[in-house]
């Protein structure tokens, strides 16, 4: 491939970083084949980027424009994508109707639907931004990846293999591992995609199945009516006719015996017309009996389905919003939270205030004692903040080594009292297990929503003053302005 800007720049040899670009590319290639199939512009995109990323002569200008053109593509496909489940759910609860009725909207108020990464980054549509860090090749890519891997919140069994994988990837020593870690990481999201987009497309097939059978019954119950109304037209028609006869015969038949023969005959004739009659209805009486049977099994088996769905869909939603290693609140859930306490603040009145608190010189933690004691340590620090404030209050991991806490009905000078209360509960407390105890410390910001002030105008204020604490030297806390 040239550049459109001059000749080709000539490939550089080996360097340390090879191994590493090499299981990228891999990553890339994988993650291309298994999102394919879902838009046409994007497998335009997918392919460009395929054959860049193929292609040995490829530039980092090359093959930065064709990721730009599927970065475009996606963003398109989010919202296609939520068009289209909103479209699905739309036909899945409508009868499978010939002319079907267009697909309701979302209520202007209610949340849009989350995208894949959405949900896996619990909220973040994409990893942070990459900061320039130490010069080494492995300094500059673990932090972002643990940073990116610290937020993903998959389906049970992959986050449990993600579990497994982060301290390897903090810990690799060289390129080579890392690159080797990397690639695994790629089979986890591919796969962990896979199972999602199965089971959605799974439960869609069976409901639309359920649907039609739903449908052909009605339809078969309608065209027994029809046939039962014309049964009972013909036998009101055969009554009268055989009426009319006895009576003709009557006033018209002299000879008693003749007239008894042949009223007995129409009797007889009567007589079979409703033996028939009862035949044919309780023929459709079964039928309908077996078919409304059979429907109604079906319909407990689709209530049962919707109780489990609506059970594992209250479950994923939790999952979704707890933080994996902690088990408390994550980032998403107090995302949430906020907004309606602030709404809560604004319309009645109380005061409300948060806390951020992030733990100091964490780094050194994880440097000295390792990657899975720092792990302990959090969780450690998460049962801490819980226990220390009321239930009211709200704990939250915001991420890596930073929490969230929102407090109902406090105002400024009381959430200070709190927050040196958790400051220095922290500072006396144990930390790691109990050989080789931790000191740890926290520094904290505070801020008081104020009247008319947006939730995140509040979160800047109190982000703000912990990054005045830890100037100011740490373990202390500061109120925002
Ligand atoms: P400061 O006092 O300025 O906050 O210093 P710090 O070292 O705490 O802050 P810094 O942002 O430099 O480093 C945060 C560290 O937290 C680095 C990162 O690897 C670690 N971390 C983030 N998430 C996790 C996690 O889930 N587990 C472990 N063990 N460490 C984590
Ligand atoms: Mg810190
Ligand atoms: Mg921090």
């Amino acid at each position: 491939m040239s550049s459109p800007n001059g000749p080709t720049p000539k490939r550089q040899t080996m360097t340390e970083d090879e191994p590493l670009q090499q299981a990228m590319r891999r990553a890339a290639l994988r993650l291309i084949t298994a999102s394919r199939g879902r838009s046409e512009v994007l497998d335009h995109s997918l392919d460009t980027l395929r054959q860049t990323l193929r292609d040995d002569q490829a530039t980092p200008e090359t093959v930065d424009a064709a990721v730009r053109a599927l970065e475009s593509g996606l963003l398109a496909l989010d919202d296609a994508e939520e068009t289209d489940v909103a479209r699905r759910l739309g036909a899945a609860e409508a009868l499978p109707d010939d002319d079907s009725e267009p697909a309701p909207t979302r209520p202007p108020d209610s949340p849009r639907p989350r995208s894949l990464w959405q949900r896996w980054l619990g909220g973040a549509a994409r990893p942070a931004n990459v900061t320039a860090g130490p010069d080494t090749v492995l300094e500059r890519f673990r932090p972002p990846l643990d940073a990116m891997t610290a937020r993903l919140n998959l389906p049970a069994p992959y986050q449990e293999r993600l579990g497994e994988l982060r301290p390897c990837m903090a810990n690799a020593g060289t390129v080579d591992e890392l690159a080797r870690y990397i690639d695994r990481l790629a089979e986890i999201l591919v796969e962990a995609n896979q199972s999602e987009t199965a089971e959605l497309e799974a439960f869609l097939v069976q409901l639309s199945r359920r649907l039609a059978d739903l449908h052909a019954a009605l339809r078969t119950d309608d065209d027994q009516a029809m046939e039962a109304d014309a049964d009972e037209q013909r036998l009101d028609q055969a009554v009268q006719e055989r009426v009319h006869s006895i009576q003709n015969t009557l006033r018209d038949t002299g000879d008693m015996r003749q007239a008894h023969r042949i009223i007995s005959a129409d009797l007889d004739s009567l007589v079979q017309e409703f033996a028939s009659y009862r035949k044919s209805q309780g023929c459709r009486r079964r039928q309908a009996r077996e078919r409304h049977q059979a429907l109604n099994e079906q319909l407990k088996a689709m209530e049962q389905e919707s109780l489990r769905l609506r059970e594992a869909l209250r479950a994923e939603q939790k999952r979704a919003e707890r933080d994996a290693l902690t088990g408390i609140a994550n980032r998403a859930a107090f995302d949430r939270r906020i907004q309606e306490e602030a709404v809560r603040s604004a319309r009645y009145g109380p005061p409300m205030s948060l806390l951020v608190v992030d733990i100091d010189a964490f780094k050194p933690v994880n440097d000295q004692h390792g990657h899975a004691t720092g792990d302990v340590v959090l969780t450690q620090m998460a049962e801490l903040l819980q226990e220390q404030v009321r239930e009211s209050d709200f704990v939250a991991r915001y991420g890596g080594e930073e929490f969230t806490l929102i407090l109902p009905e406090t105002s400024l000078k009381a959430a200070n009292a709190v927050a040196e209360k958790l400051r220095s509960a922290v500072a006396a407390a144990q930390f790691g297990d109990s050989d080789t105890p931790i000191p740890v410390t926290v520094s904290v910001g505070v801020a008081e929503l104020g009247q008319g002030e947006a939730w995140q105008s509040l979160f800047t204020r109190a982000d703000r003053a912990l990054y005045q604490a830890k100037g100011d030297g740490r373990n202390r806390v500061v109120s925002g302005d």
